[in-house]
């Protein structure tokens, strides 16, 4: 699943942004938080490769099957 970048909207989002609610690019990213001190601070979080520590197990259930709607695995 590819998310698009809400900013320029032309390449596969990277990261997530949550102060600005939004998904950007690697560029976008580097562009819109080294615009200033505030937007640095933004919390991301990357689309790609999603961090253990900062998604906790229980709070994403597993996915369930489109057709059976049964847990995989
Ligand atoms: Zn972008
Ligand atoms: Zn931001």
């Amino acid at each position: 699943m590819k998310v698009q970048c809400d900013v320029c909207a032309a390449d596969a989002a990277s990261v997530f942004c949550c102060a600005d609610e939004a998904a950007l690019c690697d560029a976008c990213d580097r562009r819109v938080h080294r615009a200033n001190k505030l937007a640095g601070k933004h919390r991301r979080f990357s689309l790609l490769n999603p961090s253990p520590s900062s998604a906790s197990p229980s709070q994403m259930p597993p996915p369930l099957c489109d057709i059976c709607q049964v847990r995989i695995g």
